[in-house]
């Protein structure tokens, strides 16, 4: 006779740790809508797309398995200054377009995007490593927000700034990091256009498809040539855009420390700047908080996009009578968490956007561990190919470590304590950064004053990065200046007098 070993599932249910690991195995399920990739991406200067001049081009990297996606032209300071040439040409006509009449483009731009979202999800994730669940479900949709809530006030301008006469700067130039690359093209073009200005815009080296697809988009709503150009290319492409003498306005999103090299290079110059920086957020989880709830929470803030989302809840402040309790929740949660394949629809955190950031993230997670903070990681397994870090907790985290001060933009939450409540406002506001907080409370009045003494751009109160097109997003301090969203975002692409 032969006996089984095999334990039964409530066998197995009184080891936490085995519950989903070993009874949710999930068979692959991979997105296969066709992303309708061309082998080779041009630059888009007045409505076309051209080579580049010195016929360079750069090969954009899949980060979920290291394969090449396309080649993707690079452009020089002649294709910048062509682009410049064509977005000033086009300046008059489009600032004297009726507003109604520029607004029709952006809800046309809204529509084109909803038509190829599948197209445009699949395409974001191969170049980025995103969650397909999260490129279908939040940045395509929130990109196509952005454009249909800015068509709404192209005609309105006048009734957004009552009693000043309002135009726009002129040509802007944007530049945008890899995270969000679709999104944040929305976020930069959508305002700049409804308010009368023209772009010149450039992707982040390692996601520039999903900005030149967009530039198919403009070509099939028929937007005027030269009111929206698309130059990609590396760091020094940037350095053109922000230096060129016909912008009358930079718009930045990225790092503090090229954003502050370009303040620099800008006094001066009379040129309108804004600056989206980095971040390093305190998710604040008081005693009386619903416990289950903060842990989603927590999770979401964290590992949200691999944790390269510069409002991420980075450091996690607990209060210290629940440290354990939280702990322990966050253990078990973390463990269920499904890292991997980027296009499964099952995964949770794909993959790191790139080598160097994966080595950014190896060496301050090292640091951690050599500062004595406490790591966690679940012993998931990896892909053999491509770029992947496991979701990392650090618990008994001080001040001090590197770990609670720098941005590391992956997947690693540090946690540390407090006793009080003005001691979590000011281990919260001990930081050089100031874009958003996360407050968890059951006490309304506790959320207020959090709220009110927090030097955060953002606060969210019992849950974590919502977005909504009409609520400005933007920084303190190190985190920069200006607003993205809403009327205050689009009050930073008009002149008023
Ligand atoms: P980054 O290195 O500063 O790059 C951002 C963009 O600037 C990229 O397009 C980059 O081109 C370009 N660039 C690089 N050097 C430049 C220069 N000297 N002059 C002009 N442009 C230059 O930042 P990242 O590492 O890509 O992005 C991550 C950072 O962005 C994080 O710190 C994150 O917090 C921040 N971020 C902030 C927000 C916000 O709204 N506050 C949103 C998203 C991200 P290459 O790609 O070719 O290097
Ligand atoms: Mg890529």
């Amino acid at each position: 006779m032969s006996v089984s070993t095999k334990k039964s599932p409530n066998q197995r249910r009184s080891r936490p740790e085995l519950i989903f690991g070993d009874l949710w195995a999930f068979d692959p399920a991979p997105e296969t809508a066709d992303p309708k990739l061309k082998s080779r991406y041009d630059l888009f200067i007045n409505g076309r797309f051209v080579a580049p001049k010195k016929a360079a081009y750069f090969t954009s990297i899949n980060p979920g398995n290291e394969q090449p996606l396309a080649e993707i032209a690079l452009a020089g300071a002649a294709d910048v200054d062509d682009a410049y040439q064509a977005a000033a040409r086009a300046f008059p006509a489009w600032s004297k377009l009726p507003g109604a009449e520029r607004g029709k483009y952006l809800y046309r731009l809204a529509r084109l995007l909803q038509d190829r979202a599948r197209e445009f999800a699949v395409a974001e994730t191969l170049d980025g490593g995103k969650p397909i669940k999260e490129a279908r479900d939040f940045d395509v949709p929130m990109a196509a927000a952005h454009f249909f809530y800015h068509a709404g006030w192209a005609d309105k301008l006048a009734y957004a700034f009552p009693g000043a006469k309002v135009a726009p700067h002129g040509v802007v130039g944007q530049v945008i990091p890899w995270n969000f690359p679709l999104l944040m093209l929305a976020w930069k073009i959508a305002p700049a256009l409804a308010a009368g200005n023209t772009v010149v815009l450039k992707p982040a080296e390692t996601t520039s498809i999903t900005a030149l697809k967009f530039a198919e988009i403009l070509q099939e709503a028929g937007l005027p040539p030269g009111v929206v150009n698309i130059v990609a290319g590396a760091g020094g492409t940037g350095a053109a855009v922000v230096a060129h003498p016909l912008a009358a306005k930079v718009a930045f999103t990225g790092s503090t420390a090229v954003g502050k090299s370009i303040m620099r290079s800008l006094a001066g110059s009379g040129k309108k700047l804004t600056l989206e920086l980095g971040g390093k957020a305190a998710n604040i989880v008081f005693d009386d908080a619903p416990l289950d709830q903060a842990v989603e929470g927590i999770v979401n803030g964290i590992f949200f996009n691999q944790g390269h989302v510069c409002c991420a809840g980075s450091r996690l402040l607990v209060q210290e009578g629940i440290a354990d309790a939280v702990l322990t929740r966050l253990k078990l949660r973390v463990r269920q968490l499904r890292v991997g394949d980027p296009l499964d629809k099952n995964t949770d955190i794909g993959a790191i956007n790139s080598k160097a950031q994966l080595d950014k993230i190896r060496t301050l997670v090292a640091a951690g561990v050599k500062e004595g903070a406490d790591l966690f990681q679940p012993a998931c397994s990896l892909p053999p190919k491509g770029w992947y870090f496991r979701p990392t907790l650090f618990s008994g985290v001080q001040q001090s470590h590197r770990i609670a001060r720098e941005e590391i933009f992956g997947p690693v939450l540090s946690i540390l304590t407090f006793r009080t409540v003005d001691e979590a406002v000011e281990k919260a506001n001990n930081t050089a950064y100031g874009l958003s907080a996360g407050v968890w409370t059951d006490k309304g009045s506790r959320i207020l004053k959090m709220s009110t003494e927090l030097k955060a751009g953002v606060v969210w109160a019992n849950t974590y990065n919502k977005f909504d097109p009409a609520s400005p997003f933007g920084g303190y301090k190190e985190s920069g200046f200006g607003r993205e969203g809403g009327k205050q975002g689009l009050a930073d692409y008009v002149k008023l007098s």
